[in-house]
């Protein structure tokens, strides 16, 4: 089958375009570096099938960064039968660089210029016909998000796949040109592919090339010995670099017309920069816009009208029924989130309820009932009740992506980000983290300096994912309706911080002893502002409600299923009822371990039935769902047991029940999110890790979560429960930030001490 890839600078819409074509639903962002890994589908949308290869966006073929070298290598050993050379036509110069590089190379190339409908938009028009004819090269304009100009497209492609394309180079009548018609010729004998391409980079002097390429490396430095252009001196990469550009406005850039009076949208755009990437104000708007969205998502006092609606503000519509409060309650207006959370819960608990009647009236035994009831649907629904928050949240952040929201906050974030010894590159895989760590991990690969990225996948878990959402929305909501402390919203926003506060500093911590090393220049365009898609938006959500749902029913299930038995079964093999589950494997493991978790404070101190903490947070060690949906199982009985007069119907009930019954503390509840948040990742984390890092950096990486989140969590707790204790931990942070100091400045000067060597 043909074989075609598509190269493109970062952000033109490759991904949109490959989902265009392959009809794949691969994610697509708003800004740089969303593709690290090449991606391969099938196009059957032409005259004939063909596999099409999503490539890392680049601006050039020097292979500086991974991207890079990613791009590069596949298109000259995997040698595909053709290239789809996108162009972001708002951006037609800058785009053309890397086609004056790709025609070097002995391969058919189609130009794709993209985005047609944004320039329409915007009032500009490109002569593809002239364009074609100056390239040499076929020429179509598409939109990846209309669809327009893709089957024709597809029909270029096919045909010029079937032809070959020897290379040529717009540096035909530049003082260097005939070192690399030569060094070409010497290649081509030496039966070198694309020697063109391959020639001009031994000119330019790229060190990788020369390794590669000795003999006729010596030749071209030979030949151009002495040669000195009047503005670059011997700077040859610089001169060809402002050789290609020289020649794109000449011979290209005339193709282009735009409209009189450009400038005016622009400067729309750069005012709203002026004040979303404002270095004072920067900030605090993204903090804002945060707390906006998690109170839109999680506030059940939706603008703090409670007092204003006093009593009056009750809302009965409902009463009775399981959709009970849907709107909300004399505690205030229900956000969207908790309508939909109140809704789907009021139809989880209508179908426990009627499965539990049908169950009881059949003559079912009453174990079989609490198995099914409390232990399988109440583990289930526990979890699936935050389905429709995070969606929700999940929606949000699209939103702020795809807009081209997230990379001003990049932007924002890596004046910050420099001073802690991390490029902004970092940010993008850390911010990516909140959806989910394993591909966040992946994308740490866009990282120059292998220390950084190493420090950067061990902080990514401290960005709470999807996944984590469930238990500090879970226990945010019972500490609030058990101690009437605080909003919901409030603390689930606070919680992320605390995760990202620990994050940068243990980035601070790492990159200033263990993890040290260059930083390398970040160079982030910020993408133009675009609309959000309808369409893009809903296929994210989708993503990850497909995702949640899965897991829902695959290993949340299965696990529920497996301590439901062993928290009813005795270790001889007998059956316990719920009264007494004191007896049973789980709970005589859980209090093993349940020591372990007292200065933490969800360990001996608890009432009895208080090792289900410490249950519950190994068993987030396979999914962090389980956290929630354990604590789903085991509530109705705990509390029954107990009598703390609470059902477990829903997330946030189960953990109240299990508050009253076990007498934890607000501090030590905290402490058990901060616990769950930073310690070993899911399962699936962890294996990416391992798969990214070496196996002893892996083993340090282990540690270093526990680690973390054992002191993170001992210091929420202890410095809750017992204020005094500040003190002490005030002191220990004083020596050991001054500890750091002397450390960092040893090190420099051992580090110095090296270079003065070696030179
Ligand atoms: P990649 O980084 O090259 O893979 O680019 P993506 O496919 O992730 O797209 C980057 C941004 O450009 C996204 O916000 C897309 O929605 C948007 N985009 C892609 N193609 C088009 C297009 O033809 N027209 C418009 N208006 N936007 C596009
Ligand atoms: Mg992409």
């Amino acid at each position: 089958m043909i074989r075609v890839a598509l190269a493109g600078n970062p952000n033109c819409g490759k991904t949109t375009l490959f989902n265009a074509l392959t009809g794949a639903t691969a994610h697509v962002g708003n800004w740089p570096g969303v593709t690290v890994d090449k991606r391969e589908g099938v196009c059957k949308k032409g005259s004939e099938p063909f596999t099409v290869v999503d490539l890392p966006g680049i601006y050039s073929l020097s292979p500086y960064t991974p991207e890079e070298v990613i791009s590069r290598n596949f298109i000259l050993d995997n040698r595909p039968d053709a290239v789809i050379d996108i162009v972001d036509s708002t951006n037609l110069e800058r785009n053309l660089y890397l086609t004056t590089q790709l025609m070097e190379m002995d391969v058919p190339v189609v130009v794709a210029l993209n985005m047609a409908d944004e320039l329409e938009k915007n009032g500009d028009k490109i002569d593809v016909k002239l364009l074609e004819e100056r390239l040499g090269m076929p020429v179509v304009s598409v939109s990846a998000v209309t669809g327009k100009g893709i089957k024709e497209l597809i029909e270029k492609t096919v045909a010029a796949a079937k032809k070959k394309r020897q290379g040529v180079s717009v540096l035909g009548s530049t003082m260097i040109a005939p070192a690399i018609e030569e060094a070409a010729l010497h290649l081509r004998d030496d039966g070198v592919s694309s020697p063109l391409f391959h020639a001009v980079k031994l000119a330019e002097g790229d060190s990788l090339e020369s390794d590669n390429h000795k003999k006729t490396s010596a030749f071209v430095r030979n030949y151009m010995h002495g040669m000195k252009d009047a503005t670059f001196g011997d700077d040859w990469e610089a001169f060809v670099a402002n050789a290609r550009y020289d020649y794109i406005t000449a011979n290209y850039s005339p193709a282009l017309t735009r409209k009189s009076g450009e400038g005016k949208r622009l400067k729309l755009s750069e005012k709203i920069d002026r004040v979303l990437t404002n270095k004072w104000a920067g900030i605090p708007l993204f903090v804002a816009i945060l707390f906006v969205i998690f109170h839109l998502t999680f506030s059940e006092n939706l603008l703090f009208l409670a007092p204003a609606l006093g009593a009056g503000g009750e809302w009965t519509m409902f009463a009775g029924t399981p959709f009970e409060g849907l709107f909300g309650s004399s505690a205030g207006i229900s956000s969207p989130g908790v309508i939909l959370q109140k809704f789907v819960e009021g139809i989880t608990g209508s179908i426990s309820g009627g499965i539990g009647a049908g169950m009881e009236s059949a003559g079912a035994a009453a174990w079989a009932n609490g198995f099914v009831v409390d232990g399988v649907l109440g583990g289930l629904f526990a979890v699936i009740g935050f389905l429709p928050q995070i969606l929700l949240l999940f929606m949000f952040f699209s939103l702020l992506e795809d807009s081209g929201y997230m990379a001003r906050v990049a932007f924002i974030l890596d004046r910050i980000f420099r001073r802690l010894g991390l490029s902004g590159r970092a940010l993008m895989p850390m911010i990516m983290g909140f959806g989910c760590s394993v591909p966040a991990m992946i994308n740490t690969r866009t990282l120059a300096d292998e220390k950084e990225r190493v420090a950067t996948v061990r902080v990514i878990p401290f960005f709470s994912c999807g996944a984590k959402l469930p238990i500090l929305v879970g226990c945010a909501g019972a500490l609030v309706s058990v101690s009437g402390m605080g909003n919901a919203d409030v603390i689930t926003m606070l919680m992320y911080l605390l995760g990202i506060c620990v994050a940068l500093a243990t980035v601070i911590l790492m990159r200033g002893t263990t993890m040290r090393g260059e930083l390398s220049p970040f160079i982030m365009e910020l993408p133009n502002y675009r609309r959000p898609g309808f369409k893009s938006t809903m296929l994210h959500v989708w993503d990850k409600a497909k995702h949640f749902i899965k897991k829902a029913f695959t290993v949340i299930l299965a696990s529920t299923i497996i301590i439901w038995f062993f928290s009813h079964f005795t270790w001889d093999w007998h059956y316990v009822p719920d009264e007494d589950m004191g007896e049973s494997i789980l709970a005589s493991l859980g209090m093993l371990i349940q020591p372990l978790f007292t200065p933490l404070g969800f360990g001996s101190q608890l009432a009895a039935g208080g090792w289900v903490f410490a249950v519950a947070a190994i068993t987030g060690l396979v999914a962090k769902e389980n956290v929630i949906a354990t604590f789903g199982t085991l509530a109705a009985t705990i509390s029954a047991t107990f009598d703390a007069g609470l059902a477990g119907e829903d997330g946030v009930e189960a953990i109240s029940a299990l508050m009253g019954a076990t007498d934890i503390s607000g501090a030590g509840l905290i402490a058990f999110i901060a616990f769950n948040m930073l310690t070993i990742p899911c399962f699936a984390a962890v294996a990416t890790a391992r798969g990214e890092l070496t196996k002893k950096r892996f083993r340090w990486t282990m540690l270093f979560w526990l680690a973390t989140s054992y002191i993170t969590s001992s210091m929420v707790y202890t410095m809750g429960a017992f204020p005094w204790t500040i003190a002490i931990w005030a002191v220990a942070w004083a020596a050991a930030i001054t500890a750091l100091v002397f450390v960092n400045k040893y090190l420099k000067k051992k580090d110095e001490e090296k270079k003065i060597k070696a030179a």
